[in-house]
């Protein structure tokens, strides 16, 4: 059966259609600046053929998307009735939005509710919702949300030690994100050790422009460093992570920064970018730290150190490590950084082979057979998961 998996974006789409439960794309690609003058489509197919449109305009993402589908349906579906459910990628399901569901227009209400807590993606998905149900009426749309692998997270660990009536009130807890990457990758762990999830603790730790580390304790996420929005924990392209609170404040009365500039000083000036004032991008970085150049070193050194300090801490938390996973743009991508993060968890008994590490997004084993806790590179697949649990949603 075949099933779309969507992502909408404010002003992009991205798509596969999954050929379920073997998990083969049969086509994806994205669609960009919707909404501007001019935008882009990509579209590429299984028999490899690529169609790249740059002189269209989408001027919404239903223009968008029928575009996709003509393209789906010279060649790739007969018809799209083939089309037999869609699955939705959702940033943020706040408190009530707890698992995978099906969705009626009390889902999509329920969506719109998250608002608050996430601006910046939940218009999109209410229209990508709403586009989908108007296009594909006999498919049925399943909501998948980032934030659900992340319910299993005990209250000591979600909540902040602010006014407790903030989470009464105002729902301020930690939530995460990245929660399907991680649910993939610790499940996929445990397929290659060939062992019950439920037998092993796992440390997950996504690492791209935006990063994240998961603490999965027997397949349930008991930690994770993102909190009520994507900006806490690691040190990120552009993104500040942990930082003291009170910098704001601080800054608010010395130089009179208002909410929208401190959120943008945090979101999108801090991070490798903040740090090292030449890029936000991690491989110009390296090649900095190859030269020698003090900028580039100062911003990857705190860089790898904030990861160093999450995976100690969910050791501890764990009590117990069985395997680390790094995945995601720099952890499928980095040796250097899953170098210079490995060689300083000796203590665990980590050990990682050069050679093996020596590798691009690929699925490998990076540690050494004598290495007390096992250590994959383990690239993410965000989209075969949302398919999967779609999959078993429509044949419950
Ligand atoms: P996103 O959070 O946007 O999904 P990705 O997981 O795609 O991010 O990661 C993007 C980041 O991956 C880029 O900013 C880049 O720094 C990093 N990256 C990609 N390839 C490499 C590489 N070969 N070496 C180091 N870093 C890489």
């Amino acid at each position: 059966m075949k099933i779309l998996v969507l992502n909408c974006g404010s002003s992009t789409v991205k798509y596969q259609l999954l050929e379920m439960p073997a998990g083969e794309v049969v086509a994806k690609g994205n669609v960009e600046r919707i909404g501007e003058p001019v935008g882009i489509l990509k579209h590429k197919t299984a028999d490899g053929k690529c169609v790249e449109i740059t002189d269209q305009v989408f001027p919404t993402h239903e223009a968008g998307l029928n575009k996709v589908f003509e393209l789906l349906l010279a060649g790739t579906v007969k018809s799209l009735d083939e089309i037999k459910a869609v699955g939705h990628r959702v940033v943020h399901g706040g408190e009530k939005l707890t698992h995978t569901c099906l969705v009626d227009d009390s889902i999509i209400e329920a969506i719109n509710g998250v608002y608050p807590l996430d601006p910046l993606h939940v218009p999109a998905h209410v229209i990508g919702l709403n586009v989908a149900k108007k296009l594909l009426p006999n498919a049925p749309s399943v909501a998948v949300f980032d934030t659900s692998f992340h319910q299993t997270i005990p209250e000591y660990a979600y909540l902040y030690a602010v006014p407790y009536k903030l989470y009464k009130e105002d729902h301020i807890r930690r939530y995460g994100a990245h929660g399907t990457s991680h649910m993939y990758v610790a499940n996929r762990m445990a397929k290659i050790l060939g062992k019950d999830i439920k037998d092993l603790n796992i440390i997950t730790c996504h690492i791209g422009s935006g990063s994240s580390i998961t603490a999965v304790e027997g397949g349930k996420s008991v930690d994770t460093s993102m909190g009520l929005t994507p900006l806490e924990g690691l040190v990120m392209g552009t993104r500040c992570g942990d930082i003291d609170p009170a910098i704001l404040t601080y800054l608010g009365r010395t130089k009179g920064m208002n909410a929208d500039e401190l959120d943008e000083l945090i979101n999108k000036k801090s991070g490798l970018l903040g740090l090292s004032e030449i890029s936000n991008d991690c491989r110009v970085l390296e090649e900095g730290v190859e030269k020698g150049d003090a900028a580039s070193i100062r911003a990857m050194n705190v860089f790898n150190y904030r990861i160093v300090k999450y995976i100690g801490a969910y050791a501890m938390v764990m009590g117990r490590v069985d395997a680390i996973v790094f995945t995601a743009g720099i952890g499928e991508n980095s040796p250097y950084v899953r170098g210079e993060v490995c060689k300083r968890l000796g203590l665990l008994g980590v050990e990682i082979d050069d050679e093996r590490n020596d590798c691009h997004g690929k699925e490998r084993k990076i540690s050494t057979d004598a290495s007390k806790v096992d250590v994959w590179v383990i690239p993410t697949n965000e989209e075969l998961a949302i398919a999967q649990e779609t999959f078993d949603i429509v044949n419950r």
